[in-house]
């Protein structure tokens, strides 16, 4: 189908999108790779009087360090997240995520932020976001403000941003050097997650001594699953403790059941994943 019609926009800076996104009032959307959002557009699911191309601004691109965090673009593409050492060293967890998402052209175009304003609970950025304890910074008319990863992410594809106002960075603690996987089954290659989990570690002479773990796909939101984490921490990283800790996996999820798999079998597959995914992270 062809999309409704629409006004275009494609400002050069964060605040002449924001001056256009305050401009064009509350039926207005911004396109970031436009992987998801044009999809909707052409099956008029979606149709904004404006669409303004975030794509020409190139202060949303890039990585940087920035003290103890490491502050990513959020027009970063999935394409140059994948390439970035300093996302491989201090936040590996999302390049392993990463990985998984599509095809080579759709991490090409499609963006770090973007999946994570879509906040698909499918999406398979999310969880790695929530598990790092990012903190994202949004811009609107009345300026700047930080939300934490466990705030941001509200409910089924909705978050904590306003309609005026557009994400422009990921903040993340650096988690230098920890081990990670991500841990994803779908049904055929190059899907989303019917479950996933993200698991990261730091590990030191045999024992697990820090864990972040959390979830796609098993509520609206991605969950982070805390009595994971809490089984996990100081523990030696053995195939038995790393079992044992991942029958916590499920505990305050709250899974759908749809044609892809029923909760029970999503609980099942927490369980399975997280267990693969630590024990991968961790080397046993
Ligand atoms: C065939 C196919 C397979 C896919 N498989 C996967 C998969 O396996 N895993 C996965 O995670 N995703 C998958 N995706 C989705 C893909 O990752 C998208 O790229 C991603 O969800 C959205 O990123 P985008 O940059 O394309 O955003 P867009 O499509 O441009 O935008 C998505 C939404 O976010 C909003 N938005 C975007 N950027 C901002 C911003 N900076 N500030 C405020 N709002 C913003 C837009 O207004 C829109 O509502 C797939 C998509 C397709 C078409």
């Amino acid at each position: 189908m062809i999309p409704a019609e629409f006004s275009y926009v494609a400002p050069q800076s964060v605040d002449e999108a924001v001056a256009a996104l305050t401009d064009a009032g509350e039926d207005a959307k911004v396109m970031a790779g436009g992987q998801s959002l044009m999809p909707l557009l052409r099956m008029r699911l979606a149709a904004p009087t404006t669409l303004i191309d975030l794509g020409r601004i190139d202060e949303l691109r890039g990585v940087r360090e920035d003290g103890d965090a490491l502050v990513i673009g959020s027009m970063t593409t999935y394409y140059d997240v994948l390439r970035n050492p300093l996302i491989g060293k201090h936040a590996l967890l999302i390049s392993e995520a990463t990985r998984t998402v599509a095809d080579p052209q759709i991490r090409h175009r499609g963006t770090l932020g973007g999946g994570v304003a879509h906040a698909d609970p499918a999406g398979d950025l999310c969880a790695p976001v929530l598990a790092l304890d990012a903190t994202l910074t949004v811009v609107g008319p009345s300026g700047r403000r930080s939300i934490e990863a466990a705030e941001f992410f509200v409910d089924y594809f909705t978050t904590a941003l306003q309609p005026d106002e557009i994400l422009t960075e990921l903040r993340i603690p650096k988690h230098t050097d920890w081990a990670a996987r991500y841990e994803k089954f779908s049904r055929i290659a190059q899907d989303w997650s019917i479950v996933a989990v993200a698991a990261t570690v730091e590990i030191d002479g045999g024992v697990i001594r820090q864990a972040r773990v959390a979830l796609t796909n098993m509520a609206s939101v991605p969950v982070r699953a805390r009595s994971v984490e809490q089984a996990l921490i100081e523990q030696p990283a053995s195939e038995d403790l790393i079992r044992a800790a991942a029958e916590h996996a499920a505990e305050g999820t709250e899974p759908i059941t749809d044609g892809n798999a029923d909760a029970e079998f999503r609980s099942h597959l927490a369980k399975v994943l997280t267990r693969r995914a630590v024990a991968t992270a961790a080397g046993v």
